[in-house]
This record gives C-alpha cells, sequence and structure tokens, in this order.
C-alpha cells in the first residue's frame, strides 16, 4: 500500500515524481489526452508495477511517451518514411505510432510483442516530467483496467488511491480521449484506434488510410487483434448504456415512449431534454467537447448510481469517431437504429 500524494504541475512536484520514476516506481502523469500512468519504459520490473497497479491485462502493450526526437534513437528500427511525416505533422500531440522495437524496449512494455506505440505528447508538464526522468516513459490510461479512462487528476486518485506514490495534479485533459494509434502498411496508414488526429487529416499525409475492423466492431476475444486493447470490453461504468443513432425528434420520441422512469438519457444539450421526464446528462453539442467530456460523464453515471442509460449517437466523423469508438465499448455494442 502506497499513500498516494498529490503533487502540484510546478517544478518541485515535477521534480518528485521523477526522483521516484528513476528509482523504478509509478506516477500519475498529465497528458493532453487523459491521464497516464507512468513508468520507466526500459525498466521491466518498474513497467510490472503498472500492469500490477491497474489490474491490466499483460498482453495489452503500453504506449512508450518520449520528449524529443532524440529519445527515440536506439527505441525503434526501420522508421518507414510515412512515419515521419506524421511525426511532423501531428508531434508533438495526440498521435501514437507503431513500430517495430529494438531489445531496449522490455517485453513487458510491448505486451509481448515485437512492436512498440511511440508518442511524443504536448502537454508541457508531461514533457518536463519525460526530461527530468531523463527516460522514456512508458504509459498507459491512470484507470482501473475495465473502468473509464481518467480526464482529471481526481478521477486518477479514486482508482489508484493506495497503489501508486504519487499523482500530478494538472486539471482537466484538452482532449479527453486517449491518443489515434496508427501502424504503417507500405504506402498506407492503418487506423487502429481513433483519436483528435482525424481519419481526414491522416489522408492529408497518406491518400491511403485503412480503417480497422476494430474501430466500429467487436473483436472477438480469442482473435489476434491488431490493436491488442480494442479486444477489452474497456470505459465502461456499471450502467447498462444503450446508444440510439437518430436525430433530435425519433431520439425524444423514443425515450419518451419506451425509457421508465429511473432511466437516465445521455443528450448533447440540456435544451434536447425538455418535456422529457427521465435525468438527462448532457455531454457536449460539438464532437470536441464530447471527447472532452464524455469519461467524466461515464464516472458521473456510477455516481448517481444510474442503471440504464439511453445516449445519443455521436458524429462518426473527425473526432466524433474517437467518441462513438468509446461509447461503443462502454456500451458493450448496443446500438438501436432508428
Ligand atoms: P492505453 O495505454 O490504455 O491507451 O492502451 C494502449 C493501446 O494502444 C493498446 O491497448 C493497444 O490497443 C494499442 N497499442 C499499443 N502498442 C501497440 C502495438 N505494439 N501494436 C498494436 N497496438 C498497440
Ligand atoms: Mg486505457
Amino acid at each position: 500500500m502506497y499513500e498516494t500524494k498529490m503533487l502540484a504541475a510546478d517544478e518541485a512536484g515535477i521534480a518528485e515524481a521523477a526522483a521516484l520514476l528513476r528509482r523504478g516506481e509509478v506516477a500519475g502523469m498529465p497528458t493532453e489526452t487523459v491521464y497516464g500512468l507512468a513508468a520507466d519504459a526500459l525498466n521491466s520490473s518498474a513497467v510490472e508495477k503498472i500492469f500490477i497497479a491497474k489490474g491490466r491485462p499483460q498482453d495489452n502493450p503500453l504506449i512508450v511517451h518520449i520528449a524529443d526526437f532524440g529519445m527515440l534513437d536506439g527505441l525503434v528500427r526501420d522508421i518507414p518514411e510515412l512515419a515521419y511525416k506524421c511525426a511532423e505533422a501531428f508531434w508533438p500531440g495526440p498521435l501514437t505510432m507503431i513500430l517495430p522495437k529494438t531489445d531496449r524496449i522490455p517485453l513487458t512494455t510491448s505486451g509481448g510483442l515485437d512492436t512498440v506505440g511511440i508518442r511524443m505528447p504536448s502537454n508541457k508538464t508531461a514533457r518536463a516530467l519525460i526530461k527530468a526522468a531523463g527516460v522514456p516513459l512508458a504509459a498507459p490510461s491512470a484507470n482501473l483496467s475495465g473502468s473509464p479512462s481518467p480526464t482529471k487528476a481526481a478521477h486518477v486518485f479514486s482508482d489508484m488511491n493506495g497503489r501508486i506514490p504519487c499523482i500530478i495534479d494538472d486539471g482537466s485533459c484538452a482532449v479527453g480521449v486517449e491518443s489515434t494509434v496508427i501502424a504503417f502498411e507500405g504506402s498506407a496508414i492503418r487506423l487502429l484506434r481513433p483519436g483528435f488526429v482525424s481519419a481526414d487529416e491522416l489522408r492529408e499525409i497518406s491518400g491511403e488510410v485503412i480503417i480497422d475492423k476494430g474501430v466500429t466492431e467487436a473483436v472477438a476475444n480469442d482473435a489476434k487483434a491488431a490493436s491488442p486493447g480494442m479486444k477489452y470490453k474497456h470505459y465502461a461504468p456499471k450502467a447498462e448504456i444503450t446508444i440510439i443513432d437518430a436525430g433530435t425528434a425519433a431520439f425524444i420520441g423514443y425515450c419518451s415512449s419506451k425509457a421508465a422512469a429511473d432511466d437516465v438519457l445521455m443528450v448533447f444539450d440540456e435544451s434536447e431534454a425538455q418535456g422529457l421526464r427521465q435525468r438527462c446528462i448532457a455531454y457536449g453539442k460539438t464532437d470536441e467537447e464530447q471527447a472532452r467530456r464524455l469519461f467524466d460523464v461515464l464516472r458521473q453515471l456510477d455516481e448517481i448510481g444510474a442503471k440504464k442509460v439511453y445516449a445519443r449517437c455521436p458524429s462518426k466523423d473527425g473526432v466524433g469517431l474517437a467518441v462513438y469508438n468509446r461509447l461503443l465499448r462502454a456500451a458493450a455494442f448496443r446500438v438501436i437504429k432508428l
């Protein structure tokens, strides 16, 4: 058991967390996507502590975070030209690239794979922490495995209190959903997990962007997933969520006739809730706002003890695809199209 300390996102807080990381401990780290659970990516026993703290399956690989291009040296090999183009366009930022790894990255970090996901975050505190630690940091989302990703330090505390020595509190995450994950296949980019960097933006780098089946469909548990994280249920609150793919009028019509009085509705905006007797929680009018608020709203559903939830379907375009991908998993793929 640890006494989990909240640290400020200042020089002293970063120095304290970096010292723990250098000693092979784990630290809660803010990034622009979601909060991460960081450890020295090159230290197998440090990385094992991440899996234990999260209760994460060991074949689910971690993303390695770097602060500058120099840190890439010796971590990956055979970097394709397309990867340099993507790095130039989107780093620092919410894009993870899957590349062949060298022996410096332990198999514990890569979940047994011979590739590794690499990302250069844009959040200033994250970058300062990586620099101060002096090593690349492996960091999955800082939630307990199966619960929604944390977008506030309080979310991390609620899942990790007693399990890790410290969390750096840097406020709410600017993006709110995990990074876009891509792999390279010749001249094509395969989108493994949608995020803030959209398929359209990637198409400007390579005309050939393949959207992996796992983005919008369930992946069988025994299947060899291109992106292992996609086969796990993920992000799920205790409530049973159903996505209603419909316009405002049809959504209201469905909920007035089908939803029970104690069901909860996840709407874009409070104005949609007028005339409905159920409790409504708004999760955002734009794709960006929905991305920022989704995980917080999923946690709120647990706090209010929601049992059955009907959710408006996000747009599936731009960042909306990332919101849809996460909500779909939270809803265990229950969708009603009207
Ligand atoms: P998280 O750290 O919780 O955001 O999850 C990271 C996710 O990135 C994993 O669950 C995988 O889906 C994906 N990922 C990380 N490394 C690899 C890799 N080497 N190959 C394919 N997907 C990866
Ligand atoms: Mg995660």
